[in-house]
């Protein structure tokens, strides 16, 4: 990640510091003087008035992700970093960039960095520290794996969790990629590095693996 993403993401931590580490979307958005309203498509500007435009979505867990996502949109905007971290990457790829650093930063509004290194404390680099942040935030389980593995963007982590033969989530990060769809049958033998956990009643193993 470059310097102005870097910047932007540290500016929202000390912002999150400042007000508690709130993670309940509409709580940060009363704190930091941000409306929400109903719209027709997720949009967020900060104005002034900062105002979050969101379309309905029955999914709850990911309807509250898409608020810290548009949080971080405000944010990376009052840091004044909007145009610094497009201009990271080239012309055709900088908005994929932006959402992916507005994604980065909505994952830690929803789980902190001390809820994850909490869980690491308690479980240590196991699949049950995945369950534990998923359980502290109430963000869905992908949500929650992507940001166990890439909340410390040094260290080499990846997870995995199948469904039956296949990988259904996956993210790594500094390690070999790990791909969504891959045929797992045996998830010992294809990822004999990773701390394993098996959900029998969800057909479903979730791995992980540090280096
Ligand atoms: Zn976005």
């Amino acid at each position: 990640m470059r310097d102005a993403s870097h910047a932007a993401l540290a500016y929202a931590a000390k912002i999150h510091a400042q007000h508690g580490y709130e993670t309940c979307p509409e709580r940060l958005c009363a704190a930091l003087g941000i409306r929400v309203i109903p719209g027709r498509e997720n949009r967020a500007v900060n104005g002034p008035p900062s105002i979050i435009t969101l379309r309905q979505d029955r999914y709850a867990p990911r309807q509250k992700f898409t608020m810290h996502h548009e949080i971080a949109h405000v944010l990376i905007q009052r840091a004044g970093l909007e145009d610094a971290v497009l201009n990271e990457v080239d012309g055709d790829d900088a908005n994929e960039h932006l959402e992916a650093v507005a994604s980065h930063m909505g994952a830690a509004l929803l789980m902190p960095a001390s809820l994850v290194r909490q869980a690491i404390r308690d479980w240590g680099d196991r699949p049950e520290a995945i369950l534990r942040i998923q359980q502290g935030s109430g963000a869905s389980f992908p949500a929650a794996l992507v940001r166990y593995v890439t909340h410390d963007l040094e260290a080499s982590r990846g997870a995995f969790a199948t469904s039956g033969s296949y990988v259904a989530h996956a993210a790594s990060i500094n390690m070999r990629p790990i791909y969504r769809y891959d045929r797992v049958p045996d998830p010992r033998a294809s990822f004999p590095e990773a701390a394993l956990l098996s959900i029998p009643n969800r057909a479903r193993t979730v791995g992980v693996m540090v280096f």
